[in-house]
C-alpha cells in the first residue's frame, strides 16, 4: 500500500506539514518495500484549489490513504471522491506517523478537519494577468474607448484596479505613502456617447450614502429614468424605491458537463483549469462547480469531446416599475462570487434613449469598474473624514484611469474636516452637492424614505445636481 504524507522536508525524519493543499512536500511511502519518494509540492502557491490539485497528485501517486495534519473541505472531497483515505491530526516525524499507521495505531477521519477559507473571486484571481493589454487605442483615447470585447474589458479593469490600489495603497491598509497621494488627478472631459444618459453613482466605500443620492436623484426628474441596482452583493435600493414588479429574469453562467462516457481521463481539462475546479486520477474525473469560473477553456481542449455546455444560475435581475421610473435590480445568489455575468446582463438594459441611474457596489473593485467603465458621467459620493477622503482618491483616480468625468458630492457635511474640499480644490474636481449632517436624515433612511420623501425641499436641490451634470457631459 502506498501512503502520502505531508512533510516539511523531502526525507522520512521530517516533520509532519500540518497543512494538506499547500503542504512543503507529499512523501509517497510504500508500505511493503518502505521506499520513499520525495514530491516538492508544486502546489504550494495556488491562488485557488491547491488541495484538490494536492489530493490529484497524490491520488496519481497511487497513493490509498493520506497521513496529515489538517485536512480542508475541499481537499477531503476530492481524496474522497477520488478513493484516498485521510487520516487527519497526525503530528511528529514522519517515520513515527508511518509506524504508527502500520501498526494499526490510526483511524480514517470521516470528515474534513478545518474549514475551507472563502474561494478568490475570478476577478480577484491573477492567474491570468499576464495576458496582453487591450491593443487599437487611438491616439487621444482613453484605454475604455479602445474596449471592444467583454474579455478586453475583464483585463483593463484588472489592471485599473491593480494600478489603483498600486498607486494609492490598499484601502484596507488604511496608510498612504505622502508622496504617492500628492498625485495630481485630472478630471477627464468626454461628451455624451450615449442617446440616453448613463449616470453612475459610485462611493469609496459603503455608508458614505450612495444609495440616498441614487434613489434621491431617480425620483427628482421629471424624464423618464431607468433605475439600474449594480449593486448586485447587497442590493437594496428597492427598499426605497419599492418598485412592483412585473418580470425575473434569470442570470446563468456556462459550466462544463461532462460525458464519463466518452471521457479516458487523460487529465487534460484539469490540467488547463487554472482555477483548478476539474481534478482526474485513478479513473475518476471529480468537477468542484463552485471553484468554476466559466472560462470555457475546459471545453475546448478535451481530445474526446467528452465535455459540453451547461447552464449555472448565479443570480437574477428583478424588474419592476415606480411612477415612471424603470426599476431593475440585479442580485447575485447567495454563495455565489460571479458578479460580472449579473452586471454585464444589466447594462444590456441601458442602451435605451432613456436616463441610465446605476447605483454601483461601493469601493473600486472590478464590480465597480465594469458599471462604470462606459458611463458618461460619475457622481462620487463621499464623507468629509480622512477615510472618506482616502476612498475618494481611490475612486477618482480609477475614474481618471477609465476616461470617465466625474464630480463630488459631500454627504454628511461637518462632520469631519475640510480635506476633502481642499483636495476637490486642488485637482479642480467639482463638488456639485453638499448634504449636510442631519440626523433626522439618518432616521428617514433607516425606516427606507428617500430623502425628497422626507422633505420636498430636496426635489429642486436634486433637479439643480442633474442641471449640473448635464451641463459637464453634453
Ligand atoms: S480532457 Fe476530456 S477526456 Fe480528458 S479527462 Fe477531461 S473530460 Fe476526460
Ligand atoms: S470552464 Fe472549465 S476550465 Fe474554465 S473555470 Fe470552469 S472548469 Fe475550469
Amino acid at each position: 500500500m502506498k501512503l502520502a504524507i505531508s512533510a516539511m522536508e523531502g526525507h522520512i525524519n521530517a516533520e509532519v506539514d500540518p497543512r494538506f493543499g499547500r503542504a512543503a512536500f507529499f512523501l509517497i511511502v510504500d508500505t511493503d518495500t518502505m521506499a520513499v519518494q520525495a514530491i516538492r509540492n508544486p502546489n504550494l502557491e495556488a491562488l485557488l484549489g491547491a488541495g484538490i490539485q494536492s489530493a490529484e497528485l497524490v491520488a496519481r501517486e497511487g497513493a490509498e490513504v493520506v497521513l496529515t495534519g489538517e485536512c480542508g473541505v475541499y481537499a477531503f472531497d476530492a481524496l474522497s471522491r477520488l478513493g484516498v483515505k485521510v487520516v487527519t491530526g497526525v503530528t511528529g516525524r514522519v517515520a513515527d506517523a508511518v509506524r504508527a499507521f502500520t501498526k494499526g495505531n490510526s483511524s480514517f477521519a470521516s470528515e474534513p478537519n478545518v474549514a475551507c477559507p472563502p474561494t478568490c473571486s475570478a476577478a480577484d484571481c491573477s492567474a491570468c494577468q499576464s495576458a496582453p493589454a487591450p491593443s487599437g487605442k487611438d491616439e487621444g483615447a482613453t484605454e475604455a474607448d479602445a474596449v471592444s470585447a467583454p474579455e478586453d474589458l475583464e483585463r483593463l479593469i484588472r489592471r485599473i484596479t491593480e494600478e489603483v490600489l498600486k498607486r494609492l495603497g490598499q484601502p484596507g491598509a488604511r496608510t498612504i505613502p505622502e508622496a504617492e497621494t500628492q498625485e495630481k488627478i485630472t478630471v477627464p472631459s468626454k461628451k455624451k456617447l450615449h442617446p440616453g444618459l448613463i449616470l453612475a453613482i459610485v462611493s469609496g466605500k459603503g455608508g458614505t450614502g450612495k444609495t440616498t443620492v441614487a434613489v434621491s436623484l431617480a425620483l427628482s426628474l421629471k424624464e423618464p429614468v431607468n433605475f439600474l441596482d449594480c449593486d448586485v452583493e447587497e442590493p437594496n435600493a428597492h427598499l426605497f424605491l419599492l418598485p412592483r414588479y412585473t418580470d425575473t429574469r434569470m442570470v446563468p453562467v456556462s459550466v462544463p458537463v461532462f460525458d464519463l462516457n466518452r471521457c479516458d481521463y487523460c487529465g487534460q481539462c484539469a490540467d488547463f483549469c487554472r482555477f483548478n475546479a476539474i481534478a482526474v486520477a485513478n479513473g475518476k474525473l471529480v468537477f468542484f462547480e463552485e471553484l468554476c469560473r466559466s472560462c470555457e477553456g475546459c471545453f475546448r481542449v478535451c481530445p474526446k469531446d467528452a465535455i459540453s455546455e451547461g447552464e449555472r444560475e448565479v443570480g437574477r435581475i428583478k424588474v419592476g416599475e415606480t411612477g415612471a421610473l424603470r426599476f431593475y435590480g440585479g442580485e447575485l445568489h447567495v454563495g455565489e462570487q460571479a458578479v460580472g455575468p449579473i452586471i454585464r446582463q444589466l447594462k444590456t438594459i441601458q442602451d435605451g434613449k432613456e436616463i441610465n441611474i446605476l447605483d454601483c457596489a461601493p469601493g473600486v473593485g472590478p464590480a465597480v469598474l465594469s458599471s462604470v467603465w462606459d458611463a458618461d458621467f460619475c457622481l462620487l459620493v463621499t464623507e468629509p473624514t480622512p477615510f472618506g477622503l482616502n476612498d475618494l482618491k481611490l475612486s477618482a483616480k480609477a475614474l481618471e484611469m477609465l476616461g470617465v468625468p466625474f464630480g463630488v458630492i459631500i454627504n454628511r457635511d461637518g462632520i469631519g474636516d475640510d480635506e476633502v474640499e481642499r483636495f476637490c480644490d486642488d485637482n479642480e474636481i467639482p463638488v456639485l452637492l453638499k448634504i449636510s449632517h442631519d440626523p433626522e436624515i439618518a432616521r428617514g433612511y433607516a425606516r427606507g424614505i428617500p430623502l425628497v420623501r422626507q422633505d420636498m425641499k430636496w426635489i429642486p436641490i436634486f433637479q439643480r445636481l442633474w442641471e449640473a451634470v448635464q451641463e459637464r457631459c453634453v
